[in-house]
C-alpha cells in the first residue's frame, strides 16, 4: 500500500514525560506506517527548552503562523520543584502561555463522545465546545486589602492627562477591592476565533455574560460580538444554516443542563476555566477531551486537553507497567492531519484522520482501554490495556478498516 502524501509541513511541538512517550508511539505505529508525513520538528521538552533559553518555544510559535497549522505534546509548566529536577537556568514561562500570546488565540475544548463512557446528563447526546476567551479580566488583575477606612477610586488617567474617576466605595473600616481590565483588540480577537470556529465545525455558538449587572464591562463583551457577527458573518451563518445568539449566563447555565449538545459554548476568561472542567468531567474523562488554538488570522495549534500524566511517568521510570489513555493525543494528531488536509486539498489525508478516530473508538467500544477508562465504563468485560498495547489494538482496529 503506497502512503498518502503530505504537501505543506505540519509544525511538530514535542513535549515531556509520559505523552512524550505516548507521542513516539502513536506516530510509529499509528501515522508513519500510512503517512508519508512530513514536519516541522520543534523539541519542546523542558530540557531543550531550558538549552536553548526558551526559543524553540517561539521559534515554534512563529513556525505555527509560517505554516498554519501545529500539532503540540503536553509539556511542563516549571515550579520550584522542576527547577531542581531540571537544573533549570530560569522558571520558564508556560509554553502554551507563549504560543497563545503569539497567535493571539482562543482556547476550543471539546469532549471525545464514545458509546461505554456516559456523560452524567442523560440528555447530552453531542458534544459541548467550551470556547475560552483566554486574556485578562480577573488573571491580570491589581488587588489591595484595605486596611482601615477610607475612599476608593477608579482612575483612568488618559494620554493626554484628563483624569476620568468613579468611586468605588467608601470604606468605614476593613475590607479589599480588585481592578481588572480587558481591552477592544483582544475581544474582538476572540469574536473573530469564535464565529470562525463555528463556521468550520458547522456548530451554533452561544455567548453569554451578565450584561444586566456589568453594564459597561460586560456589556462591552456583548456588544462587540454583536457588531462582529452582524457586519463579517450573519452572511455566512445564515448560509450554513447556523446561529448566534447571546443570553445571560445564568439562563445559558440552565440551557446548558437541558440541551443536547452540538453546540459551541462562548466564556468569558473565568466562566470558560470554571465550566469547561465542569463540561469536560460531565463528560467523562480529561483524557478524552480535546483542545485547538485558533488565531483571528486562521492558525491552528492541535493538543490534548490534559498535562504530561507525571505520576505514570514516575512509575514508567521504575520500569512498572503503565496505562495511559493516548485517545486526546491520538486526536490532537487526526485534528492537525485532518486541517492540513482541507487547506491542501489532500481528501486522502482527511479520510485518513477521519479512519484513525473511528478506529480509536471502535477499539474503545470494543471492550478494549486504559484503566482509566475501564474504571467508568458501562460495558461489561473490558480489556484493560497497557499505554502501548492500546495504541497497538487501535492500529489492529485501524489496519481491519483499510
Ligand atoms: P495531568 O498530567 O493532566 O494529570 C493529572 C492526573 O489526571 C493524572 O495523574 C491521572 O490520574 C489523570 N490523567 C490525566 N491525563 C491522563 C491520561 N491521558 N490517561 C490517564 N490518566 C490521565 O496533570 P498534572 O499531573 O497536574 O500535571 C503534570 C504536568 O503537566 C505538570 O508539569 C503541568 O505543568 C503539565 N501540564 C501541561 C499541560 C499542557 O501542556 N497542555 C496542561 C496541564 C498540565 P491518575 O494519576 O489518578 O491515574
Ligand atoms: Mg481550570
Amino acid at each position: 500500500m503506497s502512503k498518502i502524501t503530505m504537501t505543506t509541513p505540519l509544525v511538530e511541538m514535542d513535549g515531556d514525560e509520559m505523552t512524550r512517550i505516548l507521542w513516539q508511539f502513536i506516530k510509529d505505529d499509528l501515522i508513519l506506517p500510512y503517512v508519508d508525513l512530513k514536519t516541522e520538528y520543534y523539541d519542546l521538552g523542558l530540557k531543550y527548552r531550558n538549552e536553548t533559553d526558551d526559543q524553540v518555544t517561539i521559534d515554534s510559535a512563529n513556525a505555527t503562523k509560517k505554516y498554519g497549522v501545529a500539532v503540540k505534546c503536553a509539556t511542563i509548566t516549571p515550579n520550584a520543584a522542576r527547577m531542581d529536577e531540571y537544573n533549570l537556568k530560569q522558571m520558564w514561562k508556560s509554553p502554551n502561555g507563549t504560543i497563545r500570546a503569539m497567535l493571539d488565540g482562543t482556547v476550543f475544548r471539546a469532549p471525545i463522545i464514545v458509546k461505554g463512557i456516559e456523560p452524567c446528563v442523560k440528555n447530552w447526546e453531542k458534544p459541548i465546545t467550551l470556547a475560552r476567551h483566554a486574556y485578562g479580566d480577573v488573571y491580570k488583575n491589581t488587588e489591595i486589602k484595605v486596611p482601615s477606612a477610607g475612599k476608593a477610586e477608579l482612575v483612568f488617567t488618559a494620554a493626554d492627562g484628563t483624569e476620568t474617576r468613579e468611586l468605588i466605595h467608601e470604606f468605614d473600616g476593613p475590607g479589599i477591592i480588585q481592578g481588572i481590565h480587558n481591552t477592544e483588540k483582544s475581544i474582538s480577537s476572540f469574536a473573530r476565533a469564535c464565529f470562525n470556529y463555528a463556521i468550520d465545525t458547522k456548530q451554533d455558538i452561544w455567548f453569554a455574560t451578565k450584561d444586566t449587572i456589568s453594564k459597561k464591562y460586560d456589556h462591552t463583551f456583548k456588544d462587540i460580538m454583536q457588531d462582529i457577527y452582524d457586519k463579517e458573518y450573519d452572511a455566512k451563518f445564515k448560509e450554513l444554516g447556523i446561529e448566534y445568539f447571546y443570553t445571560l449566563i445564568d439562563d445559558a447555565v440552565a440551557r446548558v443542563m437541558k440541551a443536547k449538545g452540538g453546540f459551541i459554548w462562548a466564556c468569558k476568561n473565568y466562566d470558560g476555566d470554571v465550566m469547561s472542567d465542569m463540561v469536560s468531567s460531565a463528560f467523562g474523562s480529561l483524557a478524552m477531551m480535546t483542545s485547538v488554538l485558533v488565531s483571528p488570522d486562521g492558525n491552528y495549534e492541535y493538543e490534548a486537553a490534559h498535562g504530561t500524566v507525571m505520576r505514570h511517568y514516575y512509575k514508567h521510570l521504575k520500569g512498572e507497567e503503565t496505562s495511559t489513555n493516548s485517545v486526546a493525543t491520538i486526536f490532537a494528531w487526526t485534528g492537525a492531519l485532518r486541517k492540513r488536509g482541507e487547506l491542501d486539498n489532500l481528501p486522502d489525508l482527511m479520510a485518513f484522520a477521519d479512519k484513525l478516530e473511528a478506529a480509536t473508538l471502535k477499539t474503545i467500544e470494543e471492550g478494549k482501554m486504559t484503566k482509566d477508562l475501564a474504571l467508568i465504563t458501562s460495558l461489561k468485560d473490558v480489556t484493560v490495556l497497557n499505554s502501548e498495547n492500546f495504541i497497538l489494538a487501535v492500529k489492529e482496529t485501524l489496519d481491519s478498516m483499510m
